[in-house]
């Protein structure tokens, strides 16, 4: 039987047609021809075939060239260099035929050939299961459906509140102490007054607590909720908004278009300031959706809880991991149905099409300290390489094989390529390569020349940012050290970072006569040693990655396939972290979204950080449907 035979073709697709057949490639057509007669197989991989005659092939190749007819030369080489050749070549071929570039080159018709052969992919046959655009669930609109943008008295009242938030500066230092010890946090106690007078509803009728101080927990109260029904109730929604801003650089205040925090509307709408969209857009949205919603009179069925850190910006370990313990405490382990917070996702208008991304993953972190120390002495005797020149040598290595660019499977990234690929505008081809697994290195390559961002989120990121080492011109340097930030990968983790780095500097350690100490493993030794380190409190593994699927889903995306028609909603990824790092006990479910679109927001942690009015009501729009969808919503 003919290994390849066409039933299996069809079975397996192209590929796996192709490493079947791989398998039968030394035998010949005689040897086909004589199946079941030939009792020697090891000579019938030399058997050739010559017109209606099969010659062995030992035959043959004791003749002289001068005896052998050319066609029989041709035909005695063994037929698997052949099919040797074609192994190597055919991807290659098809690698160079799915370019872009070499296929725009093509006539039209030889483009859909090309388009149409790849197409006939079947990857499955693989083992490799490429990732599909999330399910659509339906456009979920439950209860009244308020418009806030349509109605010119709340707009104004809307824009005068954001922009009385942002003129109060909650500015946030890393030298900052606690809230309890340190009075440079005071600001945020008249940042509450501020909010108690703009949404007096809210202060009055809601539970509002303040978790180390100057932290904002405000439960809205369900009828199935923790104080209705104890541990029968239902799962709480949370929505997470930081009231603290990244500081202003004073000498960049000449470069804003409008003083930071001037909170000023300009004639385009424009609402500038620190923090209009990091994070006070959020934070005023839910709390007017707070206060319209009991305005309407309306009790929830869950509780509704606002969480809002005051340090976010500083790491969270002041505030909002106190407050993510007192949810935990609460409502127990995995005790919350949904969390929303801030962050890259949004509303995005690209390959002609609406998508809404909810980041569903952020990238881990860790820094890591590399130091050498070698014997001292007088610089006029010195080895050949000092303490300096092999840390030196170590981080010139780590850079030159540093994680590079990649789509990897499981990473959110190329969840959210597949919804551009399956419901964006774009050319066939490069469609097609995002579909297909063995292009993505071009695909990578491609994204990661768009921007410094899309690079980024394509690997784990490496950032030598310390460096220290000797103290005076003629000592020479019996120590030095540098420090090294890594955010990892959303697929990877912090041992595989450790392990990667451990990987190149150990070799480099143990040619300069070094003892390496990893981690600790050889803690004892004092003199030429190369110590890795983690600095404290800097590791963070990739956050777990939020499904895009089940209830959880069909309510986000739903909501958001309400508010903004015809969107497609699909998966995104963070590059930086937020408050929801210090939650992962408490759901599964988080998603990291900005609800407005991503054109109308800009200067994340920069210059000229502003917020378009449209933006803000539209995030006020979308935290009130959010509320009102979770009556009747079928999760526990
Ligand atoms: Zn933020």
């Amino acid at each position: 039987m003919y290994r390849g035979q066409p039933s299996s073709f069809r079975r397996s697709g192209f590929l796996g047609t192709f490493f079947l057949q791989t398998r039968s490639w030394p035998r010949t057509r005689c040897e086909r021809r004589r199946e079941g007669s030939d009792t020697r197989p090891s000579l019938a991989r030399h058997t050739i075939r010559l017109g209606a005659h099969c010659y062995p092939s030992y035959r043959l190749s004791s003749m002289t060239s001068k005896q052998t007819p050319p066609a029989i030369r041709k035909a005695s080489r063994p037929a698997t260099r052949k099919w040797t050749v074609l192994a190597f070549a055919a991807p290659l071929v098809y690698a160079f035929c799915s370019s872009e570039r070499v296929l725009g080159l093509l006539p039209q018709p030889v483009q859909s050939l090309v388009q149409d052969v790849t197409s006939s992919l079947d990857f499955s046959s693989l083992g490799v299961e490429i990732p599909r655009c999330p399910a659509q669930p339906d456009a979920r609109n439950v209860g009244p459906d308020w418009m806030p943008a349509e109605d010119p008295a709340y707009k104004a009242r809307a824009i005068d509140r954001l922009s009385g938030a942002i003129q109060i500066p909650t500015e946030t230092f890393d030298d900052y102490g606690t809230p309890f010890t340190d009075a440079r946090f005071d600001k945020f106690a008249a940042f509450h007054v501020y909010l108690e007078t703009a949404f007096p509803r809210v202060f009055r009728v809601l539970r509002v607590e303040k978790p180390q101080k100057y932290g904002l927990l405000i439960t809205y109260a369900g009828t199935r909720g923790r104080a209705a029904l104890g541990a029968a109730a239902l799962k709480p929604v949370v929505l997470m908004a930081h009231q603290d801003v990244v500081p202003v650089d004073p000498d960049s205040i000449g470069d804003w278009e409008q003083p930071p925090f001037s909170g000023k509307v300009d004639a385009a709408g424009w609402l500038w300031g620190r923090g209009a969209i990091d994070c006070k857009n959020t934070l005023i949205g839910i709390l007017a959706a707070f206060e319209q919603l009991l305005e309407e009179g309306f009790v929830p069925e869950r509780d509704i809880v606002l969480s809002s850190s005051f340090d976010e910006e500083i790491g969270g370990t002041r505030g909002a991991i106190y407050i993510a313990r007192t949810l935990e405490e609460r409502y127990g382990r995995d005790g919350v149905a949904l969390i929303v917070d801030e962050g890259f996702g949004g509303i995005v208008d690209v390959f002609g099409r609406r998508f809404a991304m909810f980041a569903v993953a952020e990238k881990g972190a860790v820094s890591l300290r590399l130091e050498v120390n070698s014997p001292g002495g007088h610089s006029s005797v010195p080895p050949k390489h000092t303490s300096i020149g092999i840390l030196a040598k170590m981080i010139s290595a780590l850079e030159d094989h540093a994680d590079r660019p990649a789509l990897r499977l499981g990473s959110p990234k190329v969840g959210e390529l597949q919804c551009y690929a399956e419901h964006g505008e774009m050319g066939a081809l490069f469609k097609r390569s995002i579909q297909t697994p063995i292009l993505w290195p071009s695909v990578a390559k491609k994204l990661a020349k768009l921007d410094k961002l899309s690079e980024a989120s394509l690997h784990t990121t490496q950032a030598v940012d310390l460096i220290h080492g000797g103290v005076k011109l003629n000592a020479l340097p019996e120590s030095a050290s540098a420090s090294i930030n890594y955010r990892i990968e959303y697929t990877s983790s912090v041992s595989a970072t450790i392990e990667h780095a451990s990987a190149i500097v150990e070799p480099i350690a143990k040619r300069f006569g070094l003892v390496f100490d990893k981690l600790g493993s050889h803690s004892h030794v004092t003199q030429s040693v190369a110590r890795l380190s983690i600095v404290d409190h800097s590791a963070y593994e990739p956050a777990p990655i939020t499904k895009t699927e089940g209830p959880t889903w069909d309510l986000i995306a739903g909501t958001a396939k309400h508010i903004w028609p015809g969107a497609i909603a699909g998966p995104t990824g963070m590059m930086a972290n937020t408050d929801t790092k210090h939650s992962w006990n408490l759901t599964s479910n988080i998603y990291r979204f900005v609800p407005a679109t991503i054109h109308q927001v800009k200067g994340f942690h920069t210059i000229n950080e502003a917020v378009h009015v449209d933006a803000h009501l539209s995030s006020i729009r979308f935290f009130y449907k959010l509320i009102r969808n979770t009556e009747g919503w079928p999760m526990w």
